[in-house]
Protein backbone atom coordinates (compact mmCIF):
# COMPACT_ATOMS: atom_id res chain seq x y z
CA UNK A 1 0.00 0.00 0.00
CA UNK A 2 1.20 3.76 -1.25
CA UNK A 3 1.43 6.17 1.94
CA UNK A 4 2.34 9.49 0.21
CA UNK A 5 0.66 10.97 -2.72
CA UNK A 6 4.02 11.13 -5.08
CA UNK A 7 3.83 7.31 -4.48
CA UNK A 8 0.09 6.65 -5.13
CA UNK A 9 0.43 9.03 -8.30
CA UNK A 10 2.53 6.69 -10.04
CA UNK A 11 0.27 4.16 -12.02
CA UNK A 12 -1.17 6.69 -14.98
CA UNK A 13 1.11 6.23 -18.21
CA UNK A 14 2.83 9.43 -19.63
CA UNK A 15 1.02 9.62 -22.01
CA UNK A 16 -2.79 8.79 -20.75
CA UNK A 17 -5.20 11.15 -20.10
CA UNK A 18 -5.47 12.44 -16.47
CA UNK A 19 -7.51 15.82 -16.32
CA UNK A 20 -9.60 17.09 -19.14
CA UNK A 21 -12.73 19.91 -19.17
CA UNK A 22 -15.31 21.07 -21.26
CA UNK A 23 -13.95 22.80 -24.40
CA UNK A 24 -10.45 22.03 -23.33
CA UNK A 25 -7.80 20.68 -24.01
CA UNK A 26 -6.53 17.23 -21.63
CA UNK A 27 -3.43 17.23 -19.62
CA UNK A 28 -2.01 13.45 -19.56
CA UNK A 29 0.36 12.59 -16.74
CA UNK A 30 3.12 13.34 -17.99
CA UNK A 31 1.85 16.88 -18.03
CA UNK A 32 0.29 16.35 -14.00
CA UNK A 33 3.32 15.58 -12.72
CA UNK A 34 5.58 18.32 -13.94
CA UNK A 35 2.67 20.42 -12.71
CA UNK A 36 2.94 18.89 -9.21
CA UNK A 37 6.41 18.83 -8.97
CA UNK A 38 7.08 22.77 -10.42
CA UNK A 39 4.04 23.67 -7.86
CA UNK A 40 5.92 21.82 -5.08
CA UNK A 41 8.64 23.84 -5.93
CA UNK A 42 7.63 27.00 -6.15
CA UNK A 43 5.72 27.54 -3.17
CA UNK A 44 8.60 25.65 -1.21
CA UNK A 45 10.43 28.82 -2.60
CA UNK A 46 7.94 31.26 -1.42
CA UNK A 47 8.73 29.90 1.27
CA UNK A 48 5.90 27.49 2.08
CA UNK A 49 6.98 24.06 3.08
CA UNK A 50 5.91 20.82 4.18
CA UNK A 51 2.83 21.09 6.44
CA UNK A 52 2.23 24.65 5.83
CA UNK A 53 -1.15 25.01 4.93
CA UNK A 54 -2.10 26.48 1.79
CA UNK A 55 -5.93 27.74 1.45
CA UNK A 56 -7.25 27.41 -1.43
CA UNK A 57 -9.99 29.69 -3.11
CA UNK A 58 -11.05 28.46 -6.37
CA UNK A 59 -13.78 27.42 -9.05
CA UNK A 60 -14.69 24.10 -9.42
CA UNK A 61 -12.72 22.83 -12.49
CA UNK A 62 -9.73 20.95 -13.53
CA UNK A 63 -7.08 23.87 -12.06
CA UNK A 64 -8.67 23.14 -8.73
CA UNK A 65 -8.08 19.88 -9.17
CA UNK A 66 -4.85 19.99 -9.80
CA UNK A 67 -3.58 22.70 -7.21
CA UNK A 68 -5.61 20.38 -4.61
CA UNK A 69 -3.53 17.40 -5.61
CA UNK A 70 0.30 19.14 -5.56
CA UNK A 71 -0.37 21.22 -2.44
CA UNK A 72 -1.22 17.75 -1.01
CA UNK A 73 1.69 16.09 -2.04
CA UNK A 74 4.36 18.63 -1.03
CA UNK A 75 2.73 21.13 1.74
CA UNK A 76 -0.67 20.58 3.04
CA UNK A 77 -3.83 21.65 1.01
CA UNK A 78 -6.76 23.41 2.67
CA UNK A 79 -9.43 24.46 -0.13
CA UNK A 80 -12.34 26.50 1.04
CA UNK A 81 -15.69 27.12 -0.22
CA UNK A 82 -15.44 30.01 -2.54
CA UNK A 83 -18.85 30.67 -1.89
CA UNK A 84 -17.57 31.76 2.36
CA UNK A 85 -18.46 35.61 3.06
CA UNK A 86 -15.46 37.89 5.01
CA UNK A 87 -16.49 36.19 8.23
CA UNK A 88 -15.86 32.57 7.30
CA UNK A 89 -13.35 33.13 5.44
CA UNK A 90 -12.03 35.25 8.70
CA UNK A 91 -12.94 31.99 10.85
CA UNK A 92 -11.70 29.54 8.21
CA UNK A 93 -8.24 30.69 7.46
CA UNK A 94 -7.03 31.93 11.00
CA UNK A 95 -8.05 28.42 12.46
CA UNK A 96 -6.51 26.65 9.65
CA UNK A 97 -3.35 29.00 10.43
CA UNK A 98 -3.11 29.31 6.96
CA UNK A 99 0.50 30.35 5.21
CA UNK A 100 -0.36 31.29 2.08
CA UNK A 101 -3.98 31.62 0.24
CA UNK A 102 -4.16 30.43 -3.90
CA UNK A 103 -6.79 32.59 -5.66
CA UNK A 104 -7.50 32.81 -9.53
CA UNK A 105 -5.56 36.14 -10.80
CA UNK A 106 -7.78 39.05 -10.10
CA UNK A 107 -10.01 37.24 -8.06
CA UNK A 108 -12.20 39.59 -6.21
CA UNK A 109 -12.84 37.24 -3.30
CA UNK A 110 -13.49 38.48 0.02
CA UNK A 111 -10.92 35.83 0.75
CA UNK A 112 -8.13 38.49 -0.32
CA UNK A 113 -8.83 40.91 1.94
CA UNK A 114 -8.93 39.16 4.84
CA UNK A 115 -6.20 36.91 3.69
CA UNK A 116 -4.07 40.65 3.64
CA UNK A 117 -5.32 42.00 7.00
CA UNK A 118 -4.37 38.19 8.68
CA UNK A 119 -0.72 38.55 6.70
CA UNK A 120 -1.36 35.28 4.83
CA UNK A 121 0.64 35.87 1.29
CA UNK A 122 -1.73 35.77 -1.55
CA UNK A 123 -0.98 33.73 -4.63
CA UNK A 124 -2.60 34.55 -7.58
CA UNK A 125 -3.11 31.16 -10.08
CA UNK A 126 -2.68 31.75 -13.62
CA UNK A 127 -3.74 30.42 -16.47
CA UNK A 128 -2.20 30.76 -19.81
CA UNK A 129 -4.42 31.08 -23.03
CA UNK A 130 -4.74 27.60 -24.46
CA UNK A 131 -3.24 25.96 -21.43
CA UNK A 132 -4.19 22.59 -21.25
CA UNK A 133 -6.86 21.57 -18.24
CA UNK A 134 -5.26 21.72 -14.79
CA UNK A 135 -1.48 23.58 -15.86
CA UNK A 136 -1.08 27.04 -14.16
CA UNK A 137 1.22 28.88 -12.76
CA UNK A 138 1.20 30.73 -8.76
CA UNK A 139 2.36 34.44 -8.61
CA UNK A 140 2.86 36.43 -5.57
CA UNK A 141 0.00 38.96 -5.36
CA UNK A 142 2.46 41.28 -3.97
CA UNK A 143 4.62 40.94 -6.85
CA UNK A 144 7.64 40.18 -4.41
CA UNK A 145 9.67 36.90 -5.73
CA UNK A 146 10.56 35.39 -2.38
CA UNK A 147 10.12 37.81 0.45
CA UNK A 148 10.30 34.87 2.49
CA UNK A 149 13.37 32.67 2.90
CA UNK A 150 13.45 29.15 0.53
CA UNK A 151 11.34 26.11 2.81
CA UNK A 152 12.88 23.16 2.65
CA UNK A 153 10.89 20.79 1.26
CA UNK A 154 12.22 17.77 1.09
CA UNK A 155 10.24 14.60 0.76
CA UNK A 156 7.14 14.45 1.54
CA UNK A 157 6.46 11.76 4.70
CA UNK A 158 3.18 9.31 5.57
CA UNK A 159 2.59 10.69 8.45
CA UNK A 160 2.67 14.49 7.21
CA UNK A 161 -0.04 16.85 7.32
CA UNK A 162 -1.50 16.34 3.57
CA UNK A 163 -4.67 17.96 3.83
CA UNK A 164 -7.08 19.70 6.59
CA UNK A 165 -10.77 20.46 6.18
CA UNK A 166 -13.08 21.12 8.42
CA UNK A 167 -16.56 18.75 8.73
CA UNK A 168 -19.97 20.25 7.28
CA UNK A 169 -20.94 21.41 10.07
CA UNK A 170 -24.26 19.52 10.28
CA UNK A 171 -24.95 18.86 13.61
CA UNK A 172 -21.90 20.93 15.29
CA UNK A 173 -19.68 23.67 14.40
CA UNK A 174 -17.54 22.98 11.95
CA UNK A 175 -14.39 21.08 13.38
CA UNK A 176 -10.79 20.88 12.23
CA UNK A 177 -9.81 17.47 10.61
CA UNK A 178 -5.94 16.92 9.76
CA UNK A 179 -5.73 14.27 7.12
CA UNK A 180 -2.05 12.65 6.65
CA UNK A 181 -0.02 11.94 3.77
CA UNK A 182 -0.72 8.04 4.76
CA UNK A 183 -4.48 8.69 5.39
CA UNK A 184 -5.46 10.49 2.04
CA UNK A 185 -3.23 7.35 0.15
CA UNK A 186 -4.95 4.66 1.89
CA UNK A 187 -8.70 5.83 1.37
CA UNK A 188 -7.73 6.51 -2.59
CA UNK A 189 -6.42 3.09 -2.60
CA UNK A 190 -9.67 1.66 -0.69
CA UNK A 191 -11.84 3.53 -3.30
CA UNK A 192 -10.04 2.63 -6.45
CA UNK A 193 -10.08 -1.11 -5.72
CA UNK A 194 -13.96 -1.21 -3.91
CA UNK A 195 -14.63 0.72 -7.66
CA UNK A 196 -12.05 -1.49 -9.62
CA UNK A 197 -11.05 1.24 -11.30
CA UNK A 198 -8.19 0.83 -14.16
CA UNK A 199 -7.18 3.24 -16.62
CA UNK A 200 -9.83 2.40 -18.68
CA UNK A 201 -11.84 4.55 -16.90
CA UNK A 202 -13.50 7.99 -16.97
CA UNK A 203 -14.79 9.84 -14.33
CA UNK A 204 -17.05 12.41 -14.69
CA UNK A 205 -16.56 14.64 -11.75
CA UNK A 206 -19.34 17.07 -10.53
CA UNK A 207 -18.53 17.19 -6.54
CA UNK A 208 -17.49 20.43 -5.20
CA UNK A 209 -13.79 20.14 -4.53
CA UNK A 210 -13.38 21.67 -1.18
CA UNK A 211 -15.48 18.65 0.57
CA UNK A 212 -13.84 15.11 1.19
CA UNK A 213 -15.94 13.35 -1.86
CA UNK A 214 -15.31 14.88 -4.20
CA UNK A 215 -11.39 15.60 -3.42
CA UNK A 216 -11.01 11.81 -2.63
CA UNK A 217 -13.56 10.04 -4.38
CA UNK A 218 -13.84 12.20 -7.27
CA UNK A 219 -10.19 13.06 -7.90
CA UNK A 220 -7.17 10.83 -6.03
CA UNK A 221 -9.31 7.70 -6.52
CA UNK A 222 -9.52 7.92 -10.03
CA UNK A 223 -5.94 9.09 -10.55
CA UNK A 224 -4.10 6.47 -7.96
CA UNK A 225 -5.84 4.26 -11.30
CA UNK A 226 -3.93 6.18 -13.66
CA UNK A 227 -7.68 6.68 -15.16
CA UNK A 228 -9.33 10.30 -16.46
CA UNK A 229 -11.20 12.81 -14.83
CA UNK A 230 -13.57 15.33 -16.53
CA UNK A 231 -13.81 18.14 -14.44
CA UNK A 232 -17.11 20.55 -14.67
CA UNK A 233 -17.30 23.73 -13.01
CA UNK A 234 -19.87 22.63 -10.56
CA UNK A 235 -22.82 20.11 -10.66
CA UNK A 236 -25.77 21.37 -13.17
CA UNK A 237 -28.19 19.56 -14.06
CA UNK A 238 -29.27 20.88 -17.41
CA UNK A 239 -25.68 20.62 -18.27
CA UNK A 240 -25.00 17.23 -17.26
CA UNK A 241 -25.82 15.22 -20.25
CA UNK A 242 -24.01 17.61 -22.48
CA UNK A 243 -21.15 17.02 -20.01
CA UNK A 244 -21.44 12.98 -20.36
CA UNK A 245 -21.29 13.74 -24.72
CA UNK A 246 -18.28 15.15 -24.21
CA UNK A 247 -16.54 13.28 -21.68
CA UNK A 248 -17.82 10.06 -22.65
CA UNK A 249 -17.21 8.83 -18.96
CA UNK A 250 -17.87 5.06 -17.26
CA UNK A 251 -18.80 6.37 -14.13
CA UNK A 252 -19.78 9.34 -11.54
CA UNK A 253 -20.08 10.08 -8.20
CA UNK A 254 -22.91 12.50 -6.15
CA UNK A 255 -24.70 13.52 -3.77
CA UNK A 256 -28.54 11.72 -3.55
CA UNK A 257 -29.83 15.28 -4.08
CA UNK A 258 -27.65 15.54 -7.54
CA UNK A 259 -28.74 12.34 -8.38
CA UNK A 260 -32.18 13.30 -7.70
CA UNK A 261 -31.78 16.21 -10.20
CA UNK A 262 -30.55 13.85 -12.73
CA UNK A 263 -32.97 11.46 -12.72
CA UNK A 264 -35.51 14.27 -12.82
CA UNK A 265 -33.79 15.27 -16.95
CA UNK A 266 -32.60 11.46 -17.34
CA UNK A 267 -35.50 10.24 -19.90
CA UNK A 268 -35.99 13.07 -22.14
CA UNK A 269 -31.67 12.10 -22.62
CA UNK A 270 -31.92 8.78 -22.69
CA UNK A 271 -30.33 8.94 -25.94
CA UNK A 272 -27.18 10.38 -24.49
CA UNK A 273 -27.39 7.44 -22.19
CA UNK A 274 -27.54 4.85 -24.41
CA UNK A 275 -24.11 6.31 -26.07
CA UNK A 276 -22.24 6.49 -23.25
CA UNK A 277 -23.26 3.33 -21.24
CA UNK A 278 -21.55 3.72 -17.49
CA UNK A 279 -19.62 1.07 -15.53
CA UNK A 280 -21.87 1.97 -12.10
CA UNK A 281 -23.14 5.21 -10.67
CA UNK A 282 -22.06 6.56 -7.07
CA UNK A 283 -23.61 7.56 -4.41
CA UNK A 284 -22.26 9.43 -0.76
CA UNK A 285 -22.79 11.82 1.94
CA UNK A 286 -26.46 11.23 2.71
CA UNK A 287 -28.78 8.66 2.64
CA UNK A 288 -30.19 7.41 -0.34
CA UNK A 289 -34.13 6.65 -1.34
CA UNK A 290 -34.51 2.83 -2.22
CA UNK A 291 -36.52 4.33 -4.72
CA UNK A 292 -34.30 6.65 -6.34
CA UNK A 293 -31.81 3.77 -6.70
CA UNK A 294 -34.34 1.47 -8.18
CA UNK A 295 -35.41 4.40 -10.58
CA UNK A 296 -31.75 5.61 -11.83
CA UNK A 297 -30.41 1.68 -12.07
CA UNK A 298 -33.31 1.16 -14.42
CA UNK A 299 -32.83 4.36 -16.29
CA UNK A 300 -29.24 3.94 -16.44
CA UNK A 301 -29.23 0.64 -17.02
CA UNK A 302 -26.17 -0.11 -14.37
CA UNK A 303 -25.83 -0.49 -11.15
CA UNK A 304 -25.52 2.30 -8.17
CA UNK A 305 -23.55 2.03 -5.49
CA UNK A 306 -23.96 3.93 -2.04
CA UNK A 307 -21.07 4.49 0.09
CA UNK A 308 -20.96 5.83 3.45
CA UNK A 309 -18.32 8.62 4.25
CA UNK A 310 -17.02 11.54 6.36
CA UNK A 311 -14.68 13.63 6.90
CA UNK A 312 -12.84 12.73 9.23
CA UNK A 313 -12.52 8.58 7.52
CA UNK A 314 -10.66 10.64 4.72
CA UNK A 315 -14.27 10.09 2.99
CA UNK A 316 -15.06 6.01 2.50
CA UNK A 317 -15.81 3.76 5.19
CA UNK A 318 -18.63 1.05 3.50
CA UNK A 319 -19.70 0.71 0.51
CA UNK A 320 -22.15 -1.84 -1.60
CA UNK A 321 -19.71 -3.97 -4.06
CA UNK A 322 -20.13 -3.68 -8.10
CA UNK A 323 -22.39 -7.33 -9.16
CA UNK A 324 -21.70 -9.83 -9.11
CA UNK A 325 -21.73 -9.49 -5.19
CA UNK A 326 -24.62 -8.63 -3.31
CA UNK A 327 -26.01 -5.12 -3.42
CA UNK A 328 -28.33 -4.87 -0.33
CA UNK A 329 -30.91 -2.23 -0.59
CA UNK A 330 -30.96 0.21 2.15
CA UNK A 331 -27.51 -0.74 3.54
CA UNK A 332 -24.32 1.16 2.72
CA UNK A 333 -22.29 -2.18 2.18
CA UNK A 334 -19.91 -3.56 3.66
CA UNK A 335 -16.53 -2.26 5.05
CA UNK A 336 -14.66 -0.91 2.19
CA UNK A 337 -11.19 0.49 4.09
CA UNK A 338 -11.24 0.81 7.88
CA UNK A 339 -12.54 -1.78 10.23
CA UNK A 340 -16.24 -1.15 11.47
CA UNK A 341 -18.13 -1.97 14.63
CA UNK A 342 -21.03 -1.29 16.78
CA UNK A 343 -20.57 -0.10 20.01
CA UNK A 344 -22.52 1.19 22.75
CA UNK A 345 -22.64 4.29 24.95
CA UNK A 346 -20.29 2.69 27.45
CA UNK A 347 -17.63 1.71 25.23
CA UNK A 348 -18.51 -2.04 25.10
CA UNK A 349 -18.57 -3.47 21.10
CA UNK A 350 -21.80 -5.37 20.30
CA UNK A 351 -22.32 -8.60 18.37
CA UNK A 352 -24.11 -8.25 15.13
CA UNK A 353 -27.23 -7.60 14.78
CA UNK A 354 -27.39 -4.83 17.60
CA UNK A 355 -27.99 -1.39 17.31
CA UNK A 356 -25.57 1.46 18.29
CA UNK A 357 -22.92 3.50 17.48
CA UNK A 358 -21.32 3.02 14.23
CA UNK A 359 -17.09 2.99 15.40
CA UNK A 360 -13.89 2.77 12.91
CA UNK A 361 -10.50 2.75 13.10
CA UNK A 362 -7.82 2.11 9.76
CA UNK A 363 -5.30 3.54 7.96
CA UNK A 364 -7.56 6.26 6.61
CA UNK A 365 -8.79 7.56 9.78
CA UNK A 366 -7.84 11.03 11.40
CA UNK A 367 -5.49 11.09 13.99
CA UNK A 368 -7.68 13.61 15.73
CA UNK A 369 -9.33 16.86 15.55
CA UNK A 370 -6.66 19.73 15.72
CA UNK A 371 -6.65 21.75 18.90
CA UNK A 372 -9.84 20.05 20.26
CA UNK A 373 -8.81 17.62 22.96
CA UNK A 374 -12.83 17.62 24.27
CA UNK A 375 -14.34 16.58 20.59
CA UNK A 376 -10.76 13.74 20.49
CA UNK A 377 -11.95 12.78 24.17
CA UNK A 378 -15.33 12.32 22.97
CA UNK A 379 -14.50 10.85 19.49
CA UNK A 380 -11.96 8.07 20.60
CA UNK A 381 -12.54 4.87 22.49
CA UNK A 382 -10.28 2.26 23.48
CA UNK A 383 -8.53 2.84 19.74
CA UNK A 384 -11.84 3.37 17.76
CA UNK A 385 -13.19 6.69 15.86
CA UNK A 386 -17.22 7.33 17.46
CA UNK A 387 -18.68 8.62 13.99
CA UNK A 388 -21.77 9.75 16.01
CA UNK A 389 -23.69 7.52 13.69
CA UNK A 390 -25.90 5.19 14.87
CA UNK A 391 -26.39 1.23 12.63
CA UNK A 392 -26.06 -2.04 12.82
CA UNK A 393 -24.00 -4.76 10.95
CA UNK A 394 -25.86 -8.04 9.58
CA UNK A 395 -24.69 -11.91 9.58
CA UNK A 396 -22.70 -10.58 6.31
CA UNK A 397 -21.30 -7.17 8.19
CA UNK A 398 -23.34 -5.17 6.18
CA UNK A 399 -23.70 -1.98 7.43
CA UNK A 400 -27.22 -0.11 7.96
CA UNK A 401 -27.09 3.83 9.24
CA UNK A 402 -30.04 3.95 11.25
CA UNK A 403 -30.12 8.13 12.08
CA UNK A 404 -27.49 10.30 13.65
CA UNK A 405 -27.18 9.83 17.56
CA UNK A 406 -27.58 13.70 17.43
CA UNK A 407 -30.50 13.81 15.25
CA UNK A 408 -32.87 11.66 16.84
CA UNK A 409 -35.99 13.56 17.96
CA UNK A 410 -36.89 13.00 21.60
CA UNK A 411 -40.21 13.32 22.23
CA UNK A 412 -40.95 13.60 26.11
CA UNK A 413 -38.51 10.88 26.09
CA UNK A 414 -39.82 9.34 23.22
CA UNK A 415 -36.43 8.59 20.71
CA UNK A 416 -37.46 8.94 17.20
CA UNK A 417 -35.40 8.53 14.02
CA UNK A 418 -36.10 11.24 11.53
CA UNK A 419 -34.89 9.15 8.55
CA UNK A 420 -37.56 6.53 9.34
CA UNK A 421 -40.21 8.64 8.77
CA UNK A 422 -38.65 9.88 5.85
CA UNK A 423 -38.56 6.74 4.35
CA UNK A 424 -42.41 6.22 4.59
CA UNK A 425 -42.85 9.38 3.16
CA UNK A 426 -40.75 8.93 0.29
CA UNK A 427 -43.20 5.90 -0.43
CA UNK A 428 -46.00 8.06 -0.88
CA UNK A 429 -46.73 8.45 -4.84
CA UNK A 430 -46.64 12.30 -4.28
CA UNK A 431 -44.01 12.98 -2.61
CA UNK A 432 -40.48 14.11 -4.45
CA UNK A 433 -38.01 14.59 -1.41
CA UNK A 434 -39.11 14.78 2.00
CA UNK A 435 -36.76 15.85 5.58
CA UNK A 436 -37.95 15.05 8.82
CA UNK A 437 -36.55 17.04 11.89
CA UNK A 438 -37.43 17.69 15.95
CA UNK A 439 -39.31 21.15 16.31
CA UNK A 440 -39.61 22.90 20.11
CA UNK A 441 -42.47 22.05 22.02
CA UNK A 442 -43.28 23.87 25.28
CA UNK A 443 -44.17 20.15 27.25
CA UNK A 444 -42.77 17.47 25.22
CA UNK A 445 -39.38 19.33 24.05
CA UNK A 446 -39.55 17.97 20.59
CA UNK A 447 -42.09 16.89 17.93
CA UNK A 448 -42.16 15.88 14.82
CA UNK A 449 -41.95 17.64 11.77
CA UNK A 450 -41.43 16.98 8.18
CA UNK A 451 -40.79 19.66 5.13
CA UNK A 452 -41.72 18.25 1.76
CA UNK A 453 -40.97 18.91 -2.35
CA UNK A 454 -44.17 17.66 -3.74
CA UNK A 455 -43.38 15.84 -7.20
CA UNK A 456 -44.53 17.82 -10.28
CA UNK A 457 -48.09 18.44 -10.48
CA UNK A 458 -49.06 16.87 -7.35
CA UNK A 459 -50.83 18.76 -4.56
CA UNK A 460 -51.06 16.20 -1.50
CA UNK A 461 -52.38 17.85 1.76
CA UNK A 462 -50.66 17.55 5.15
CA UNK A 463 -53.88 15.23 6.76
CA UNK A 464 -53.07 12.53 3.75
CA UNK A 465 -49.29 12.18 4.33
CA UNK A 466 -50.01 12.37 8.26
CA UNK A 467 -52.61 9.56 7.43
CA UNK A 468 -50.13 8.01 5.30
CA UNK A 469 -47.55 7.78 8.08
CA UNK A 470 -50.07 6.64 10.56
CA UNK A 471 -50.78 3.53 8.70
CA UNK A 472 -47.59 2.35 9.15
CA UNK A 473 -46.08 3.38 12.43
CA UNK A 474 -47.41 4.68 15.85
CA UNK A 475 -49.07 7.77 16.26
CA UNK A 476 -46.03 8.83 18.36
CA UNK A 477 -44.07 9.00 15.14
CA UNK A 478 -46.79 11.13 13.28
CA UNK A 479 -44.99 14.40 11.96
CA UNK A 480 -47.64 16.79 13.54
CA UNK A 481 -46.90 19.58 10.97
CA UNK A 482 -45.80 19.31 7.09
CA UNK A 483 -44.23 22.18 5.38
CA UNK A 484 -44.64 21.74 1.52
CA UNK A 485 -41.98 23.84 -0.78
CA UNK A 486 -40.17 23.79 -4.01
CA UNK A 487 -36.49 23.45 -2.15
CA UNK A 488 -35.42 22.56 1.20
CA UNK A 489 -32.79 24.50 2.49
CA UNK A 490 -29.33 22.68 2.20
CA UNK A 491 -25.53 22.96 3.72
CA UNK A 492 -22.98 24.67 1.89
CA UNK A 493 -21.96 21.07 0.76
CA UNK A 494 -25.36 20.54 -0.36
CA UNK A 495 -26.55 18.26 2.74
CA UNK A 496 -29.86 18.57 4.44
CA UNK A 497 -29.35 19.63 7.92
CA UNK A 498 -31.58 18.73 10.47
CA UNK A 499 -30.82 20.52 13.10
CA UNK A 500 -31.69 23.72 13.24
CA UNK A 501 -33.99 23.24 10.05
CA UNK A 502 -37.36 24.19 12.96
CA UNK A 503 -36.02 27.65 13.20
CA UNK A 504 -34.92 28.09 9.36
CA UNK A 505 -38.39 27.54 8.79
CA UNK A 506 -40.25 29.15 11.37
CA UNK A 507 -41.03 26.81 13.30
CA UNK A 508 -39.06 27.91 16.61
CA UNK A 509 -36.19 26.77 17.93
P1 LIG B 1 -20.50 17.61 11.30
O1 LIG B 1 -19.66 16.44 11.69
O2 LIG B 1 -19.75 18.90 11.36
O3 LIG B 1 -21.82 17.66 11.99
P2 LIG B 1 -21.06 16.11 8.83
O4 LIG B 1 -20.96 14.89 9.70
O5 LIG B 1 -22.27 16.25 7.96
O6 LIG B 1 -20.88 17.45 9.70
P3 LIG B 1 -19.29 15.09 6.82
O7 LIG B 1 -18.00 14.53 7.31
O8 LIG B 1 -19.29 15.81 5.52
O9 LIG B 1 -19.80 16.14 7.87
O10 LIG B 1 -20.41 13.97 6.70
C1 LIG B 1 -20.30 12.67 7.27
C2 LIG B 1 -21.67 12.14 7.66
O11 LIG B 1 -22.55 12.07 6.51
C3 LIG B 1 -21.65 10.74 8.21
O12 LIG B 1 -21.27 10.71 9.56
C4 LIG B 1 -23.10 10.30 7.99
O13 LIG B 1 -23.94 10.79 9.01
C5 LIG B 1 -23.49 11.00 6.71
N1 LIG B 1 -23.41 10.06 5.56
C6 LIG B 1 -22.40 9.87 4.69
N2 LIG B 1 -22.69 8.95 3.75
C7 LIG B 1 -23.93 8.51 4.03
C8 LIG B 1 -24.82 7.55 3.43
N3 LIG B 1 -24.49 6.87 2.33
N4 LIG B 1 -26.03 7.37 4.00
C9 LIG B 1 -26.39 8.06 5.10
N5 LIG B 1 -25.62 8.99 5.71
C10 LIG B 1 -24.40 9.21 5.19
MG1 LIG C 1 -19.71 14.47 11.28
Amino acid sequence: MHQTLEALLRAGAEDAVALAAPGRAPLNYRGLRAQIAGTVSTLNTLGVGRGDRVAIVLANGPEMASCFVACASGVASAPLNPAYRAEEFEFYLSDLRAKALIVERGSASPAVAVAERLGVRVLDLVVADGAPAGSFTLVPRDGSAASTPTADGGEAQPGDVSMVLHTSGTTSRPKIVPLSQANLAASAQHIRDTLQLTPADGGLNVMPLFHIHGLIAGVLAPLSAGSRIFCTPGFDALKFFGWMDEAAPTWYTAVPTMHQAILGRARRNAEVIARHPLRFLRSSSSSMPPQVIRELEEVFGAPLIEAYGMTEATHQMACNPLPPAVRKPGSVGPAAGPEIAIMDEHGTLLPRGAVGEIVIRGPNVTAGYESNPKANAEAFTNGWFRTGDQGTLDAEGYVTITGRLKEIINRGGEKISPREIDEILMDHPAVAQVVCFGMPHPKLGEEVAAAVVPREGQQPSERELQDFVAARVADFKVPKRILFMAEIPKGATGKLQRIGMAAKLGLGG
